[in-house]
Order: structure tokens, then sequence, then C-alpha cells
């Protein structure tokens, strides 16, 4: 381990032996002229996070870094030079032919046992780590009134309920001017459904509708979808009922609705719940080089962590593990997962296609500016969230879990959209990292925030909730952070806020919907 005094020097992390750049460790970045220990002297000054060549690269070598063909030299480059992005020339996605199918046995593990969070244990066996009244919405053209509706319902009635922590709206762009019975309307639909059945929620589904929308509470929650609850329906207020006079008795009824659905989510108590019963959904926004060299890697070992202690982690973001689908196939349990996988990311490889773009489209000004050049680096550094276990499942946009272990949840990259679905899906609990920096928070589930280096910690001191970027600086490893962020999951779950929720920042539901718009 490196101690404080040699925190200044010159420092690079090269992931893999095999590997002929690295990533520069300093804040701040390197002058020219800097020798590292090894003897390597900068010809350029290099950014923080950006790669250096170990050695000389002749025109159209390989870039290997985590001994993967990130790109291929543009033009011979000298020995400390900076490879800035347009000296990377990408490679092509590879063809989801011929993989490796369950090929890799993942490495023996004790299950961890006797780990425990206090929490909301729901009637269909599901548990919450939050109790919160949501009020799902079937047309965006309701959402003011909501708005307006859960002021009152916070300010009137909440503090008469202590039991319970928050009312939110469920509110979307969905419902009415859609090509509603277009094959792939089913994605943003199950995902309205599913979220109200999210485990933080207790199993209620109270619904705020228009009456002309395409999206009929019928249609939303087909008869039965809400087992627990009202002979399977949910309880639903018509803003165009003839009962309704004026604003005041649309907000009176949402009002009087709210009442009884807090009395009895109030009736729920944390309990002591296994660790088994976490829910935790990973995904990574505003990524830098060190995403993938501190955050991702400790969210990895946490990750492994929830898997022996028999809990459920989804890991999203199809084209940020696209370039990585021979690693995922070879630790899927069986062919049937492999080739779930497979078909997930064909169908974004298409849909990405009708669109004009392929997964290139994926990185943004801000990745490139910490040192990402391409979305294959990105890639490399986002795909070690899932840890090391066996894929266990495959969930396609929208759908929700029926099991536990380790599930790869094809989402978009989005923030909000991958958050979106993984509510969906029926996480309790959410890990985001970043080296960019953002506030990313949801009003649903605690969203734990990960900040991959010292510098962003402590500028946004009170943003991040764990900061990896100390394994950079050698003053704690992987396991450490992994360690950490394990413990803290569990006394989140068990109520403890997050940054996220004591600013109480939390970002829209933004629905996937591939299906065309009327
Ligand atoms: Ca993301």
């Amino acid at each position: 381990m490196k101690t404080a005094s040699t925190a200044n020097l010159p420092l690079f992390i090269r992931m893999h032996d095999n590997d002929n750049v690295a990533i520069v460790v300093n804040d701040g970045g390197l002058p020219a002229g800097a020798t590292f220990s090894c003897g390597l002297v900068l010809r350029e000054a290099v950014p923080q996070g950006h790669k250096i060549a170990l050695r000389a690269l002749a025109e159209g070598e390989q870039i290997l870094r985590y001994n993967v063909t990130i790109g291929y030299a543009v033009r011979d480059i000298a020995e400390g030079s900076w490879i800035e992005e347009s000296l990377v020339r990408m490679p092509p996605a590879r063809e989801l032919i011929n993989l490796p199918i369950a090929t890799r046995i993942a490495p023996k593990t004790d299950p961890l046992e006797g780990y425990t969070f206090q929490g909301f244990r729901n009637a269909d066996g599901s548990v919450g780590t939050r109790n919160i009244l949501a009020i799902t919405t079937t047309v965006q053209c309701v959402a003011g009134v909501v708005e307006h509706a859960v002021k009152r319902i916070k300010e009137e009635l909440l503090p008469n309920y202590p039991n319970v922590d928050d009312v939110i709206g469920l509110e979307h762009s969905y419902g009415c001017g859609v090509a509603i019975d277009a094959p792939n309307a089913m994605i943003p639909i199950r995902t309205v459904r599913n979220i109200s059945l999210n485990p933080n929620f207790g199993g209620q589904a109270m619904v705020v509708s228009l009456g002309c929308e395409k999206l009929q509470p019928t249609r939303l929650f087909p008869k039965g979808s809400i087992p627990i609850q009202n002979g399977g329906d949910p309880v639903v207020v018509c803003l165009q009922d003839q009962q309704h006079v004026g604003f005041e008795s649309m907000i009176t009824s949402i009002m009087q609705t709210a009442k009884q659905q807090l009395a009895t989510l109030n009736r729920r108590q944390r309990e002591t719940c296994p660790a088994s019963e976490l829910v935790v959904g990973v995904q990574c926004g505003g990524s830098d080089a060190f995403s993938g060299v501190t955050a991702n890697p400790a969210v990895g070992f946490a990750t492994d962590l929830l898997v022996r202690a028999g809990a459920t982690v989804m890991f999203s973001e199809v084209t940020e593990v696209r370039d990585g689908i021979d690693q995922l196939t070879s630790r899927a349990a069986n062919a049937d997962v492999a080739e779930a996988m497979i078909r997930e990311m064909e169908w974004y490889d298409n849909y990405l296609k009708r669109g004009g773009v392929d997964r290139s489209a994926n990185t943004t000004p801000g990745n490139k500016k910490g040192g990402l050049s391409n979305i294959v680096e990105k890639a490399m550094g986002s795909i070690v969230k899932s840890g090391s276990s066996t894929i266990t499942g495959v969930l396609a946009p929208g759908e929700k879990l029926t099991q536990k272990g380790l599930i790869y949840a094809a989402t978009p990259a989005s923030d909000f959209i991958c958050g979106t679905l993984q509510l969906a899906a029926g996480m309790n609990m959410h890990v985001f990292t970043t080296g960019r920096g953002t506030p990313y928070g949801l009003a649903a589930v605690p969203v734990v925030k990960v900040a991959t280096r010292n510098e962003l910690a402590r500028r946004w001191h009170d943003l991040m909730d764990v900061n990896a970027g100390r394994i950079a600086s050698g003053e704690a490893s992987i396991e450490d952070i992994g360690w950490e962020l394990f413990h803290l999951m569990l006394a989140v779950a068990s109520g403890k806020k997050t940054w996220a929720e004591h600013w109480k920042l939390h970002n829209a539901l933004v629905l996937f919907n591939p299906a065309p718009i009327t």
C-alpha cells in the first residue's frame, strides 16, 4: 500500500500485464517530462485518467487495455506519448456468432451467511427498503393534477402516518398519442405496471387515470395483476368521472383514496430480513477512465458478496457490455441464459441500426474528457460491475424478476431509462458509480453513489456516498471498498439515508418506448 507521502509522485495504472497502455492517476494530470518510477518519461502533458503509451506502437498495432483490443493505432506512437482519442481507431463489434457458451466455471465460494437488514416484508414475499405510497398514472395528461395532489397529501396527510416514508407520483410521458398495439408497446406498458408493483410500494396500486386515454387502467392492470389488493384490481381515481365538478373535487377524490392507502401502508413495520432479500440494480453514469479501475471493480466485488449471500444483483446497459459479450456468454449458467443474452444484444443492435447508429453512439463528451476513447474501452470498465459470479438469468426491458442470483437485465445505458427499468424489475436498492459526477437519484429506491476519484469525492463530499478513488491512490484495496459498500447497502436498506435522499434529489421516470408515437 502506498503512503500519503508518495501520493504526489507520478503514477499510472496498468490493468493487465499484457497492456501496452496505462492511465495517469494523479489529480490534475501530469506535465511533459514527468518521470515514473519505472523510468518512463512523458513526452507531453497528459490529463488525469488519459492513456499513455508504455512502449512505442506502430501504425495499425493493437492498443491493449484490460488485455482487450480497445482499438488500433492510427499512426506510429512514441513511448511516453498521450494516446488521445483521435489516435485510436475503434474495432468493429464482435459478431454474435461462435460465442463461448457457459464455458467458464465461476470460482468456488462459500455462502455468505449471517448478514441481515431491517426491511418491510410484503405479502408476496418481496421486501421493501422504504415504505412509500406511489400513485400510478396511466397518462401524462394527469401529471399536473397528481403533482398538486401529492404536495397536499405530503403536507396534510403524511404526518399522521409515521411509518410511511414518502408519497410519490409515478409520472411518465406514455399513455396516449402512442401506437399502443405496436408489438414493442408492451415494453413501456409492462414497465409502468411492474414499477407500480415495486417492493417499496407494499404491493398496493393506486391509479389516477384521465378517462379517455389509450392506456386504460384495465389494460395497464389486467385482472389479477395485483394479487393482494381489491380482488386483484388497482384502486382507480378517474378525473373525467361525472362526480368530479371542478379541480378541487378531483384533489379531494385523490386525497380520500390516498388516505385509505396510507392507513394500510402505515401498518407495515421493519423486521429483520436476510441479506438475500436485497435486490440491487447496478449502473454507471458520467464514466471516466477510473470507472473501470476503482468504482466498478469495487461494485463487482460487492456484487460477488451479494450473490454469495443469496441476494439478487442486476447489471444492465446493453451498449456498455456489448463489446464484452463473449465474457458474458462464457459466464452464463447454461445455454438458455447465454442465448437469451445474445437475443437481447441482437435486438438492440437492430434497434440502433433502425435509428442509423451503432453502439459507438454511446460515449459522451464527458466520457472522452475523462480519458475513455471509445465504447470498447468504456464497456471493458463497465462490465466489471457484474463481478465474477455465474450469470443465472436474463430479463428483457420492463420485465419483472422471477429468480435470485446475478441477472442480466437488458436496458439502454441512459441513466434514467436504466434506473426506471431496474425499478420495474423489482430492485429495492440502486448502486450508481460516477467519475465525472452526477447528482442522480430516484424517488422510489435509495441510490448509493460511488465516486471513482478522490478529487470528485472531495468536491462533491455531500453528494457521493462512497469514495472508491482511494483505490487509485493506494489508500484502500478493491476488497476494502467492496466490503464498505456491502455494509453501507445493508445500513441503507435498513433506513439510513443516502445523500440523494438527504437532499431529496431524484430524476424523472423515463420509459423506454421503442414503438411508434402517433
Ligand atoms: Ca448509465
